[in-house]
């Protein structure tokens, strides 16, 4: 049988209910993208131990890249600051990646998580770092 190359992707872009607010953001391009891989869905916020779901979240201070390096904060609507389960769940991505030797992840854009433009999102910035393609939805 053909070995499929492996790709993760963000759980909302397939339809599952993974966001903040309990939805999801299917993407019909990025769908298409996944035919010819073994595709791993992941959500790092759930996989952090958030719930869904979950008070809003953003950046402040810096990107995912300034969270790593623990100069930036994740910080949700009231106040929270949420770096830790961010950075578990980030950690739990990379571990994933790294056991199925996948070479490429498909994430969703404009998350605090998985965003890459404008602002690099945490489990992106540390998917990178460790030479893993990412690539937007
Ligand atoms: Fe989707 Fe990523 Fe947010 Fe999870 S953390 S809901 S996979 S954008």
């Amino acid at each position: 049988m053909e070995q499929l190359k492996k790709c993760l992707v963000s759980a909302c872009l397939t339809g599952l209910c993974t966001r903040y607010d309990g939805q999801c953001k299917p993407n019909p391009t990025c769908l298409r993208q996944l035919i010819g891989y073994h595709w791993i869905p992941i959500c790092p916020e759930q996989l952090g131990g958030l719930p869904t779901p979950r008070p809003a979240a953003s950046l402040t201070g810096g990107d995912g890249y300034d969270v790593l390096a623990g100069t930036a904060r994740v910080i949700d609507q009231h106040g929270n600051d949420l770096s830790v389960p961010f950075l578990r769940g980030a950690a739990m991505v990379l571990t994933i990646a790294q056991a199925q030797n996948i070479d490429l992840c498909l994430l969703k854009s404009g998350s605090p998580s998985c965003g890459i433009a404008p602002v690099p999102g945490v489990t992106t910035a540390l998917l990178r770092t460790h030479g893993i393609e990412v690539v937007s939805f």
